[in-house]
Formats: C-alpha cells, sequence, structure tokens
C-alpha cells in the first residue's frame, strides 16, 4: 500500500535500520523489487531519478511505480529522485508520486535552503514529503565525475534545520555510479551531524559498492534511508548476458529473458533489504 515517507523514515530511524530506496528503470526491475520487498515483509521506496526520464519516460514509469504501491502487500513510498526543476516536481506530484527530492546541492547553502524551502512549501501544501541533499554526491547521476566531497558539519546543520525538508541525503564520501577505489565514509561528520539532528532521518545516496559493514555502521548514525540504482541496472545487465550466455539462439525468448532479469533484480534487492534491516548476522547474507 501506498504509505507515508515520513513515517516509514521515522520509524526506520527509531529501530535503527534504514528504508531502501530502489530506482526503477523498467517493469523487470520493479517486479523484482516489489518480490524482494513483499518476501521479506519489509517496507521499501521507489524511485526514478529526472536524469532517467530519457530511457523511461516519467508519463509511463509513474502510473506503474503508483499501481505497485498501492497493490504491495508490504508499505511503499514513491519518490522522485533527484528532481531539480519545479516543472517536474509537479508533474511527479500530479502523477500520484508523495515524496520528492529536490537537489539544490548545487547551489551555495543560502541558495540551497531558499530554493529547498520554496519546493517544500509546495510540496507540503499538498501533503507530499521532501527530501534535500547538503554536499554534493558526485558520479554519472549528477553529470559529474566519480569525485565524491563532503559537506561541511555547519552547512548539514544549517539546511536541515531551515529548509523544513523532512530528509536529508549528506554527502560524506559517496558518490554515484561505480565507485574508483573502496569508498571511504566519513563517520566522524555523519556522527556530528547525528548528534546535532537526532531526530532528522538522513539518506545515503550512491550505495553502490558500499560495503555491508559500513552500512550497517552508518545506519547506527541516522542514515535511514539508502538509495541503491546501479547495482539493480547491473542486475539487469548482468541478467541478460548470462541468459544470452547460456541459451541456444533459436532457443532464446522475452519470457525467460524476463523472468532471469526478474530474479537477478530480486536477490540483489532482497541482500540489500537484509543488510538495510540490521537484525540478520552479515556472514550470513548472500551479498
Ligand atoms: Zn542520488
Amino acid at each position: 500500500m501506498l504509505c507515508p515517507f515520513n513515517r516509514l523514515l521515522k520509524d526506520a530511524l527509531k529501530e535503527h535500520r534504514a528504508v531502501g530506496a530502489f530506482n526503477v528503470g523498467n517493469l523487470e526491475m520493479l517486479l523484482g523489487i516489489i518480490k524482494a520487498a513483499e518476501e521479506s515483509q519489509t517496507p521499501v521506496i521507489l524511485q526514478i531519478a529526472e536524469k532517467r526520464f530519457t530511457h523511461s519516460p516519467l508519463e509511463y514509469i509513474a502510473p506503474m511505480l503508483h499501481a505497485a504501491a498501492m497493490r504491495a502487500k508490504i508499505e511503499v513510498a514513491v519518490e522522485l529522485d533527484h528532481g531539480c526543476s519545479l516543472f517536474n516536481v509537479r508533474r511527479a506530484m500530479d502523477l500520484g508520486f508523495n515524496t520528492i527530492m529536490f537537489d539544490g546541492s548545487m547551489y551555495p547553502v543560502e541558495k540551497n535552503i531558499s530554493e529547498t524551502r520554496k519546493i517544500a512549501d509546495e510540496t507540503h501544501a499538498r501533503g507530499v514529503a521532501l527530501e534535500a541533499e547538503i554536499g554534493i554526491v558526485g558520479g554519472s547521476e549528477g553529470g559529474a565525475d566519480l569525485t565524491a566531497n563532503c559537506a561541511s558539519l555547519s552547512d548539514i546543520v544549517a539546511l536541515g534545520s531551515k529548509s523544513s525538508c523532512d530528509a536529508l541525503a549528506i554527502a560524506i564520501g559517496n558518490a554515484h555510479g561505480h565507485y574508483k577505489g573502496i569508498p571511504k565514509l566519513n563517520f566522524d561528520l555523519l556522527e556530528k551531524a547525528h548528534n546535532t539532528l537526532p531526530d532528522l532521518p538522513f539518506v545515503l545516496h550512491g550505495g553502490t559498492g558500499i560495503s555491508p559493514a559500513d552500512f550497517r555502521k552508518a545506519i547506527t548514525l541516522g542514515i535511514a534511508k539508502i538509495n541503491i540504482a546501479t547495482a539493480n541496472f547491473d542486475a539487469i545487465v548482468t541478467a541478460s548476458m548470462q541468459y544470452a550466455e547460456k541459451s541456444a539462439p533459436l532457443s532464446r525468448n522475452y519470457f525467460a529473458l524476463n523472468e532471469n532479469m526478474v530474479e537477478q533484480v530480486y536477490n540483489t534487492t532482497l541482500a540489500h533489504i537484509k543488510i538495510f534491516n540490521n537484525q540478520e548476522p552479515l556472514d550470513s547474507i548472500k551479498f
């Protein structure tokens, strides 16, 4: 069922776990994510970034995400990820998204606060939640290179306390896409931010490539939502390649490929959910 974003994140923060926010590019990804969430009886967030509308047009994918949320046996929120323009924020709300991530991270902090407030006023008037971002999470999603930049503590506190956001994505050494090396998260910064704003759920973008142990540590320090995009896009590609390799040309068909894709996304999503739920020992999770 469609569920308020704020309640999902507040519950997660209180229970020292994180809600997985999985980006969706097509139907196979959606089916795999919902299957993993229902089987583990865990709430999830379905999302799509504005930058991906070229490949997954909003008017087509939004009704699909919304329908999946309404029919799911678990609680689901539907988010516009990295919304950059008011035009697209309004389109997404018109199509039933119940949370918007507004990315004002390219602005100096004062302008980020004022722009985020403007968007938050508009989304809140329609009962839609608002996630903000501080510090630049680099990588392919933002069109930047893969260098990771940390936000300053004072900027985190300023945006977190003045922008009326419901959740805050913070740059602590994380990046979108594939990491060039082993990511080093700034846990000291995260801990200070969490101690200063203990009731504000923090969001970790660029989850693909972060180790299970680092996920768990981040969750103990206030991360209540973790975004996973690249891992499931990779799962779709891997499923396609494996299917092509293992099947004889004349036996190939779309429906078998579809099942392989769904299964690969399901496995990837389930592993992340188990890590984020923060209950099972890490060595028992196939990651
Ligand atoms: Zn992101």
